[in-house]
């Protein structure tokens, strides 16, 4: 017979391994596993009989059937599912890797937990926790019936299958079982994994319970007794020996399809005859995860359209979230309680994709296709119902404030990308974002709560965005913010800037961002005279450091917002920011030419209060053509770079200037310097010094 030998895909292989030889006593997680497979297998051809019912045959019911086999230690397990064609079995069983392979190992040796196999999808190996050989026995409609088999170490094979009965359609799983596992063979065994894990698969799941039952025969046939030790499979036993004979009773084996999850679906019940241990069963079930969920909303929508939905909050994110190639199984879809499909992208935005639940209508056709679905009305009702009432569950999440600190730990960034991407519901959204600040830096704080904590005469909320809390935390932009008593929210997390750019304002307050152009901070008459005086007596120095800095600058302007530090440099109201300049760097895809343009602007405010910057226009003052102004101006640029959050485009030079202030500072004589320094660069080491900002440096 021809069989192929193939060798598992390297991590696969790896993964094997350690499935095989890790100490890992929860092992009864593998027939969920296997089930869990079963029944997406009766989903698929169920979902395809939609369109063509000819792929289903009317005498096979869609059934997951477990046998075990005592006196061959086989467990096997049988679905009438869309089954695997030869080259699916070659892919899925072995060949093509997925990402959570490396994944799942990673997550394993960082202290996972193997039960968590299924989140990765790839369960399936978690036949070999109990199983020293395990075959695949499969028919699918385009092919032959055919038997992948394998003892880990390396390889698998396969073969046309011309010794098993006829599956007809779907798989069949055997478990060769390891002979310290014998226990997966005991029925009571098999019928508490059963309840724990699979009870709300929505297929039958029958158990092969063999019965004895007594039997009266007649006692002159000594054959009676050989039957004694045979099982026969008998469905209905019939007595129609009715003449009067010489009997007696013997034991007989029967062999009877026992159903073990009997209870009618979940969403159908009342919900106040729900538990929550119901609830946490059926989560599991949905999601696999191991663990129970944070929240959960169970809900009937009635009236023009009718459906019921049950929707969670997981507790974590799943180790891929923002995966984007992956297709996420989140919201199955049922149709007056048949299953359409779990992967309907039309159900619930994208920024939802955390949310896991089911949502059951009563209105959608039957035969509905993927391509329809999209354009479907009813379907549109559904999602704005679905997100409408997440949004509910999150606002009852917030009640509880440190469940909410881990529910916005997991998924902060959906909350984010929601306020990003959906304009309708934003402002709601928004209530939910929460942000550290210069008056809050314990505890991150809502938008609300900062809103309470405003200085009468304050109307804008304003924020600075940064690398991190340490890198903004003490920026010169805080400066005059701080003194007037004004709370600047401190974004540091990559998305912020999105999502707050596309808010724009909040409860009637706009959102303002300090490091940019045009901060029109909420000023006295007084204050705003001052400025406009300032602006006059600095309008020459200005010039001069505009001239010096030439087009590294477009303007330099004197500064309302800083008090001690000698200058900053502001971004354009609509360009990046310096932070938004650095997310931009980093994306190894960005267009540059957009770059060019949206980092281009930088305004060089100067603080008309700082000694330095006195100094300096002194300097200007009495000889502008001076050549040290351009240097020192060029450090005092290079340095409002740093403080800014921009990075240095020549750090080697700036280095070269610090370190010659550093020579002077310590009285290094300049020939015992390594390299004689340029004369440009020797002046203004002087004339720094001369303008005592020494003590400024240290
Ligand atoms: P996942 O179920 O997350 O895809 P598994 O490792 O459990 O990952 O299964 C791998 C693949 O093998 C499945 O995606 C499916 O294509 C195939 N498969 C496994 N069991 C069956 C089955 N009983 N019937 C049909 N296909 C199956
Ligand atoms: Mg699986």
């Amino acid at each position: 017979m021809a069989t192929e030998s193939f060798g598992f895909q390297a991590e696969i292989s790896q993964l094997l391994d350690l499935i095989i030889n890790t100490f890992y006593s929860n092992k009864e997680i593998f027939l969920r596993e296997l089930i869990s497979n079963a029944s997406d297998a009766l989903d698929k051809i169920r979902y395809a009989s939609l369109t063509d019912p000819s792929v289903l045959d009317s005498e096979r019911e869609l059934v997951i059937r477990i046998v075990p086999d005592k006196e061959n230690k086989i467990l096997s397990i049988r679905d009438t599912g869309v089954g695997m064609t030869k080259a699916d079995m070659v892919n899925n069983l072995g060949t093509i890797a997925k990402s959570g392979t490396k994944g799942f190992m990673e997550a394993l040796s960082s202290g996972a937990d193997i039960s968590m196999i299924g989140q990765f999808g790839v369960g399936f190996y978690s036949a070999y926790l109990v199983a020293e050989r395990v075959q695949v026995i499969s028919k699918h409609n385009d092919d032959e019936q055919y038997i992948w088999e394998s003892a880990a170490g390396g390889t698998f094979t396969i073969t046309p299958d011309t010794i098993n009965p006829p599956l007809g359609r779907g798989t069949e799983v055997r478990l060769y079982l390891k002979e310290d596992q014998l226990e997966y063979i005991e029925e009571k065994r098999i019928k508490d994994i059963v309840k724990k894990h699979s009870e709300f698969i929505s297929y039958p799941i029958q158990l092969a319970v063999t019965k004895e039952v007594e039997k009266e025969v007649e006692d002159d046939e000594e054959e009676a007794k050989d039957d004694e030790e045979k099982e026969t499979k008998v469905e209905e036993v019939e007595d129609e020996e009715t003449k009067p004979k010489k009997t007696k009773k013997i034991k007989e084996k029967t062999v009877e399809n026992e159903e073990l999850n009997k209870t009618k679906p979940i969403w159908t019940r009342n919900p106040s005859d729900i538990t929550s241990e119901e609830y946490g069963a059926f989560y599991k079930s949905l999601s696999n995860d191991w663990e129970d969920h944070l929240a959960v909303k169970h809900f009937s929508v009635e009236g023009q359209l009718e459906f019921k939905a049950i929707l969670y909050v997981p507790k974590r994110a799943p180790f891929d979230l923002f995966e984007t190639k992956k297709k996420r199984n989140n919201i199955k879809l049922y149709v007056r309680r048949v299953f359409i499909m779990d992967d309907c992208e039309d159900l619930i935005p994208e920024y939802l994709n955390f949310i896991k639940g089911i949502v059951d209508s009563e209105d959608l056709p039957l035969n509905i296709s993927r391509e329809t679905l999209q354009q479907n009305k009813i379907l549109k009702v559904i999602r704005k119902n679905l997100v409408k009432k997440c949004l509910d569950l999150f606002t009852e999440i917030a009640e509880d404030k440190d469940n909410f600190s881990k529910f916005y730990e997991a998924f902060g960034k959906n909350i984010k990308l929601g306020v990003h991407e959906d304009a309708q519901n934003r402002s709601k959204l928004a209530e939910f974002l929460r942000f550290y600040s210069t008056k809050s830096t314990e505890e991150a704080t809502s938008l609300k709560d900062y809103i309470t904590r405003m200085p009468e005469v304050q109307k804008n909320i304003y924020y600075l965005t940064g690398e991190s809390l340490s890198s903004v935390k003490d920026s010169p932009f805080l400066e005059v913010l701080k003194k007037k008593g004004f709370e600047v929210l401190l974004l540091v997390d990559p998305i912020d800037e999105y999502a707050i750019t596309q808010l724009k304002e909040f409860d009637g307050h706009k959102l303002v961002c300090v490091s940019k152009e045009g901060l029109e901070l909420e000023e006295t008459d007084e204050e705003k005279k001052e400025r406009e005086e300032e602006a006059k007596q600095f309008e020459d120095l200005c010039k001069a450091v505009k001239e010096a800095l030439g087009d590294k600058v477009e303007k330099v302007v004197v500064s309302n917002r800083i008090t001690d530090s000698p200058c900053v440099l502001v971004t354009g109201q609509f360009g990046w920011s310096s932070n938004m300049e650095r997310i931009m760097k980093a994306q190894a895809l960005r267009d540059s030419s957009m770059s060019s343009y949206m980092a281009s602007k930088k305004t060089l405010e100067l603080n008309p209060h700082n000694p330095v910057v006195k100094e300096l226009k002194k300097k200007v003052a009495e000889d502008s053509a001076d050549k040290s102004v351009r240097d020192l101006t060029y450090l005092l640029f290079e340095t409002a770079l740093l403080t800014s959050g921009f990075s240095l485009d020549d750090p080697t030079s700036f280095a070269k200037r610090i370190h010659r202030m550093i020579a002077l500072g310590l009285d290094v004589e300049e020939d015992e310097e390594s390299a004689p320094a340029p004369a440009a660069a020797e002046a203004a080491v002087e004339e720094v010094a001369s303008a005592s900002a020494m003590e400024e440096i240290d």
